[in-house]
């Protein structure tokens, strides 16, 4: 089967367009990481075709945090997340909101395709944990049994390898199972690169496609990825969107101008 893997859209239904376009032909169903709103100016769209065309998704911080849940407390977004949560609250149709509440809080585990886990987060802290480090990743993966997991939140595309043995890469993190030395690997995958994924028994993996709608390194093209699970491949993709259109959208929607200077940057 093959998986198009799609997270932190955050309502730029212009980038989920053209990664939509981009993407054709190439999977057989689509999974989403969560944060499907907050941020941009088409919060409807976005979970419109969420619910029409993906066939598993998680609940992300900022979904949660638009529905007013207890637990995620909007006083610790920054002020401008914070506006833009008020705002999309405010343009959530009734269908939005009850699709975006039926979301799952903790990791999903696909049925019959092996060994994969969904989170939006980390397995630790579904929601809310950012895995950004070696050494997190290193813990998540006490966590969960998976050979594979699938994180976003971070908006940046990334690999962690876990291996039951020593190797000494530099961006490395060395720690222990049962006695046998451990290692995660942190690799950022380049863009177009397929890379096989070696499912021995000896590795597991972290993986992280990056953000649809608001990517964060540095890089203004959408992201998102193809994963093979018949062959065993996952291909890092970013493609190029009207990033002035999203742009003038917020800007009828009187969004913060930070956040719509940032898409500008990738940042
Ligand atoms: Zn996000």
């Amino acid at each position: 089967m093959r998986v198009l893997i799609l997270s932190d859209i955050h309502a730029n239904f212009v980038a989920l367009e053209t990664v939509m376009a981009d993407a054709a032909g190439r999977f057989d169903t689509i999974w989403c990481l969560g944060d499907v709103v907050g941020y941009g100016p088409a919060p409807n769209e976005c979970v419109d075709f969420v619910q029409a065309q993906v066939d598993l998704c998680v609940i992300g911080n900022h979904d949660w945090a638009v529905l007013g849940r207890a637990g995620v407390d909007i006083d610790y977004f920054n002020p401008l997340a914070r506006e833009a949560v008020l705002w999309t609250r405010r343009q959530l149709s009734e269908e939005s909101r009850d699709f975006l509440n039926s979301l799952p809080a903790e990791p999903l585990e696909p049925e019959g395709v092996g060994s994969v886990l969904i989170t939006h987060g980390s397995p630790r802290e579904p929601v809310s944990e950012y895995v950004q480090t070696p050494t997190i990743a290193l813990e998540n993966f006490s966590y969960f049994q998976a050979e594979i997991c699938l994180v976003g939140h971070t908006h940046k595309p990334a690999i962690y390898r876990w291996r039951l043995r020593e190797n000494r890469d530099r961006y490395s993190m060395r720690g222990r199972r049962n006695g046998t030395p451990v290692t995660v690997d942190f690799l950022i995958p380049c863009e177009g690169q397929c890379m096989r994924l070696e499912l021995t028994g000896q590795e597991r993996l972290i993986l992280n496609p990056g953000s649809v709608g608001q990517p964060r390194d540095n890089d203004p093209r959408a992201a998102y990825a193809l994963l093979d699970l018949d062959v065993l491949t996952w291909e890092q993709r970013r493609v190029a969107y009207p990033v002035d259109l999203t742009q003038s959208q917020m800007r009828v929607a009187n969004l913060p101008r930070r956040l719509i200077d940032r898409l500008t940057f990738g940042c």
